[in-house]
């Protein structure tokens, strides 16, 4: 059995910080972006109201008003970085960062990595929202950056598609990550553990499905209840119920243990959201979720990778 190169780094699971620091010899962070950009699935477009636990505020930035340039941005950004980081990568984060016409997201997606010390892109978006001269113009910019796609998928099943409201189908998914690979790019696919009517095993069949395909990269985080959201709503009269810690940490590495070696674990909790977090209360302390991860796989003799049949 060959041991993958994060064991010998002492870790369980190929994290995305010291992937970067392999790839790049130092150390490189995100910066958060709202480049002003509306889903889809929230105007009308697809659907009206999003998915079922989206908040539907944008950006802190966009909260207070006012939406400084994507260059201002990166700037107030690497300040908080000033000796930690030494290069970044812009993170198009806030809804549906390619819901625009190319020459737009050109020039936004330029005005980022003319920022010295900008190394390349994080593009989050929907599976349906990439069309072919979408992903030509990321593919354009994979020759000369470091260029990533993030796929909301949350789950690999249609009835959970559809009672969250996602708007697009597993065949959509499948279709954009067909076109995008094998054109230079990585591909991020975001899925939730705790969705509400998916029992454990269909948990481990989305991770296995995801698996199969050619994606380098996951974020994983448990389903939370907000304020202000349905499912907050659906949360308060009793509709749904959400995740123990104890139940998120077993299912995380039950996930982890079906992902192959090379992926790249770019997230492993539910991050922010602290002024209209309804439940549950354990994802505030999110250190305390990392540790009892790897305590968990420490306890089980596991890693990343470990239930592939090439592994055993
Ligand atoms: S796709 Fe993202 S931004 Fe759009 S409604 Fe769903 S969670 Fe909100």
């Amino acid at each position: 059995m060959i041991e993958p190169d994060f064991l010998k780094g002492g870790k369980r699971y190929n994290d995305l910080k010291s992937y970067w620091r392999n790839l790049f010899g130092c150390n490189v962070h995100k910066l958060q972006i709202d480049a002003g950009f509306t889903c889809p699935n929230r105007d009308g477009h697809v659907a009206c109201g999003g998915c079922i636990y989206c908040d539907g505020r944008g950006s802190k930035l966009r909260q207070s008003g006012s939406l400084p340039d994507v260059a201002a941005q990166i700037q107030n950004g690497k300040k908080y970085y000033e000796g930690k980081a030494d290069k970044f990568i812009a993170y198009f984060q806030t809804f549906t960062n390619t819901y625009a016409p190319v020459d737009k997201l050109k020039l936004l997606y330029n005005e980022a990595l003319n920022e010295q010390d900008v190394i390349g892109l994080a593009i989050g978006t929907r599976p349906d929202c990439l069309p072919d001269a979408t992903i030509d113009l990321l593919s354009d910019y994979a020759g000369k950056y470091h260029v990533w796609v993030e796929l909301g998928l949350q789950s690999i099943h249609d009835k959970t598609l559809s009672f969250i409201n996602r708007g697009h189908d597993v065949r959509q998914f499948y279709d954009a990550v067909h076109r995008l690979s094998g054109r230079g790019l990585n591909i991020c696919v975001h899925i939730i553990i705790g969705l509400p009517g998916e029992s454990d095993d269909d948990i481990r069949q989305t991770a296995k499905a995801i698996s199969s395909l050619p994606v380098n990269g996951i974020k994983i985080h448990s389903l939370l209840a907000l304020a202000g959201t349905r499912l907050g709503e659906m949360y308060k009269n009793g509709e749904v119920s959400l995740m123990t810690r104890d139940k998120y940490v077993s299912l995380v590495c039950d996930v982890l243990e079906i992902l192959p070696p090379h992926m790249v674990i770019q997230r492993l909790t539910a991050d922010g959201y602290r002024d209209i977090l309804l439940a549950p209360d354990w994802v505030k302390n999110k250190l305390d979720v990392l540790n009892s991860i790897n305590i968990e796989l420490k306890r089980r003799d596991s890693r990343q990778g470990r239930r592939l049949p090439q592994q055993d």
